[in-house]
Order: structure tokens, then C-alpha cells, then sequence
């Protein structure tokens, strides 16, 4: 007998997951083999759907389209009964052990919730490359680095953290260059040593423009300036944190606004768990995918301890008995006996 869509109130879910993206959907993969009453709550807009092909994700050699990744993960938490839902929810509070949710469609009641809903990475203020994002243009040297091997590359920034980008993208290119977009250098005398030491070059003029073409950029027009070949850009203008939801219910948060979690991705909040890149985890769909999971263990153990000391165990226990076998039958035939 599987537990009904929520034993004790029919109204409030055992978990909701806010977010379907990798994380999301990974736990509730979990949850769902886990038999418990799970939502997913998705708006749709997963960074996942991004990249045309992951080729670092276990299991795929050659690659696999993050669009299909999310597919596959929508179809594989259906097959053991999650509900996917489509909407984005606007504000939560809780009310005592009960957490309210309200969606732009909707107004959702849960017992656990998870967030899961990822991050944005700000675009470079450049105009017209927002159509080569995840095609010429990129976030993550460790998504993506390997890709651009002896290309020529532009790290788009004038930070500390571009310098140690354009350092680290030495690994995979010797052709990589720092353009500040028309930014007064911010980096430390340290990093301008290194910029030195390495012999980086470094532009500072305003990009005016981006030759590209099917998504494939060309060159960087710079103001007053001839164009300069270009093959990949980076950017790394920071990122904004999906964390409005925790924030709103008291959850501590680092210096850079991501959730703060524990190992079993339980926020400082009672109830209240969080996983990928909105936490404080590199910000890759394996790590994503194994935090959704480990918080749907967290949350099926803590709803397992809250069943045993409410007796709602108990009570299911009562509904077992009433209905099903418990008992596994004697067989009617003698067992044969062996012989040597
Ligand atoms: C261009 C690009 C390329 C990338 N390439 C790679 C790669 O090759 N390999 C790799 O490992 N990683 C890659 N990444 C990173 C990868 O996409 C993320 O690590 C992964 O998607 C994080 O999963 P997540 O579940 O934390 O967030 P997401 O997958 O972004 O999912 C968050 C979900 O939450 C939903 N959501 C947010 N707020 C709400 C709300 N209030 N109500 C309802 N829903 C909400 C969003 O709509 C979204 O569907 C890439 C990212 C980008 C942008």
C-alpha cells in the first residue's frame, strides 16, 4: 500500500522543490523512489537549457544537450509520480510547521521545502552577444575551457577575478587577452604584477561592438579602434542569487548572497533546505545534481524521524493493517526434501 498524495492533509505537501532544473529534478527523482508526496514548482528558465553540449556530465562520452538533460530528468521524476508544475512562486511564509508558497497561478502548503532555484549570470555590457551565450560566449572556465583549446580568447573584465581567469585560461590557449570594456582597472598591484609576469595583454578602450555570425564570434570591435580577432569571450560580471525565498523565511546567507547549508543542504532554517547553484557549491550540473540529491535523503530521513515521533507511522501502520496482507502466506506444499 503506498502512502496517499498526503496521508495526514490532503492539502499540504509532504515536499515541495522550488526550481526544476538539476538539482530540482534530481531530488525529486529521490523523493518520488523515496514514496513520498512531492511538487516540483518550475518558472523554466534553467541555465541548463544554455549549453548545447555538456561534455561534463558522467555518463555521456559524447556529450549531451542540456535541454535533452532536463527533458530526460522531467521524465524520469514523472515515472515515480512527482508532479511537475509550471509556475514561479512569488512569496513564501511559513505558519507554524507549514510553509505557504504563492505562485503567480497558485497558492501551494508544504511541510519540507526545498529550494533549488539556481542563479543568473549578468551578461557583459556589450551589445548584440547575447545570442552566442553558450555558443562563442561563456561564464565557467571549467565548463567550458576545454573547448577553446588555441583559440583566441578575450576575459571581459576589469577585476581581480579576470586576471586569475585569464591566468587559468593559460592552461587550455596562449592567445588570451583581459578587455576591460572601457573600465578603470580594478585589480590589485599583485594581480597587475601577474598580468605582467605572464605577459597578458590588455585592452581597456570601450568594445563598441561583436562581429558575429550563426553565434560564432569573429572579432571585438573596439571604440576609434580597428577590430581585433577573436575567437571566445568570457565574461565575468558576477552573478545574482535566486535566494529571495530563503532570505524572506530568515535563512543565513554568505557575503555574495548564496544560501548557506550544511552537508545534507539543510539551511539554517528549520524545514527549510537548499541545493545547487544557489548554495555556496561550484556551480556545475553534477555538483547540482548530487546536492538535489543528498537534500532529498536529508529530507526523507527528517520526514521519516517527524513520522516515528507524531505516531503518523503509526497511524498509516493502522491503514496498512486494515487493508492489506501483512503477513506472507504458508506455503500449502511440503518443501522437497534435499538429497545428497
Ligand atoms: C551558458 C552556460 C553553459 C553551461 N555549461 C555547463 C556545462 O557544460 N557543464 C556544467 O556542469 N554546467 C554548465 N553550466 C552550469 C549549469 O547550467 C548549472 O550548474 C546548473 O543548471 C545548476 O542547476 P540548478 O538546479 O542549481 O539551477 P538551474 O538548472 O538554473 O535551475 C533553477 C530552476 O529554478 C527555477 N526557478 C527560479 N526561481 C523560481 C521561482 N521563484 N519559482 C519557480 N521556479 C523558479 C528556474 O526557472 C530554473 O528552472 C552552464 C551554464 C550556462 C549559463
Amino acid at each position: 500500500m503506498k502512502r496517499p498524495a498526503h496521508f495526514e492533509d490532503p492539502n499540504t505537501r509532504e515536499v515541495i522543490v522550488v526550481g526544476g532544473g538539476i538539482a530540482g529534478l534530481s531530488a525529486a527523482i529521490y523523493l518520488g523512489r523515496a514514496q513520498r508526496d512531492v511538487v516540483v514548482i518550475d518558472s523554466g528558465h534553467s541555465m541548463a537549457k544554455w549549453e548545447p553540449v555538456v561534455q561534463n556530465y558522467l555518463g555521456f562520452p559524447n556529450g549531451v544537450g542540456g535541454e535533452e538533460l532536463l527533458k530526460n530528468g522531467r521524465s524520469q521524476a514523472r515515472r515515480y509520480e512527482a508532479r511537475i508544475v509550471c509556475d514561479e512562486i512569488k512569496t513564501v511564509s511559513a505558519r507554524k510547521s507549514i510553509f505557504v508558497l504563492k505562485g503567480k497561478r497558485k497558492t501551494y502548503r508544504t511541510k519540507r521545502l526545498l529550494v533549488a532555484t539556481g542563479i543568473f549570470h549578468l551578461p557583459p555590457e556589450i551589445p548584440g552577444v547575447k545570442e552566442c551565450l553558450g555558443h562563442s560566449m561563456f561564464f565557467c572556465k571549467d565548463c567550458d575551457g576545454y573547448r577553446v583549446r588555441g583559440k583566441r580568447i578575450a576575459i571581459i573584465g576589469a577585476t581581480n577575478e579576470a586576471v586569475e581567469y585569464a591566468l587559468g585560461m593559460l592552461d587550455y590557449s596562449a592567445c588570451v587577452v583581459v578587455a576591460t570594456n572601457g573600465r578603470e582597472p580594478q585589480w590589485d598591484k599583485k594581480h597587475a604584477r601577474w598580468l605582467a609576469e605572464y605577459e597578458i595583454p590588455v585592452a581597456v578602450k570601450r568594445i563598441r561592438d561583436v562581429d558575429h555570425r550563426k553565434r560564432k564570434i569573429h572579432a571585438l570591435e573596439f571604440a576609434g579602434e580597428k577590430s581585433v580577432r577573436i575567437d571566445y569571450i568570457f565574461t565575468t560580471r558576477g552573478d545574482i542569487f535566486h535566494n529571495q525565498l530563503a532570505k524572506k523565511l530568515g535563512a543565513r546567507l554568505d557575503s555574495d548572497g548564496q544560501i548557506k547549508v550544511d552537508q545534507c543542504m539543510r539551511t539554517t532554517v528549520p524545514r527549510l533546505y537548499a541545493a545547487g547553484c544557489v548554495t555556496p557549491a561550484n556551480c556545475q550540473m553534477i555538483i547540482a545534481a548530487g546536492q538535489g540529491a543528498a537534500a532529498a535523503q536529508a529530507i526523507n530521513r527528517d520526514l521519516f524521524e517527524e513520522s516515528l515521533a507524531s505516531h503518523s507511522l503509526r497511524r498509516f501502520r493502522d491503514a496498512q493493517l486494515a487493508d492489506d496482507k501483512t503477513v506472507p502466506e504458508v506455503s500449502k506444499t511440503k518443501p522437497k526434501r534435499r538429497t545428497r
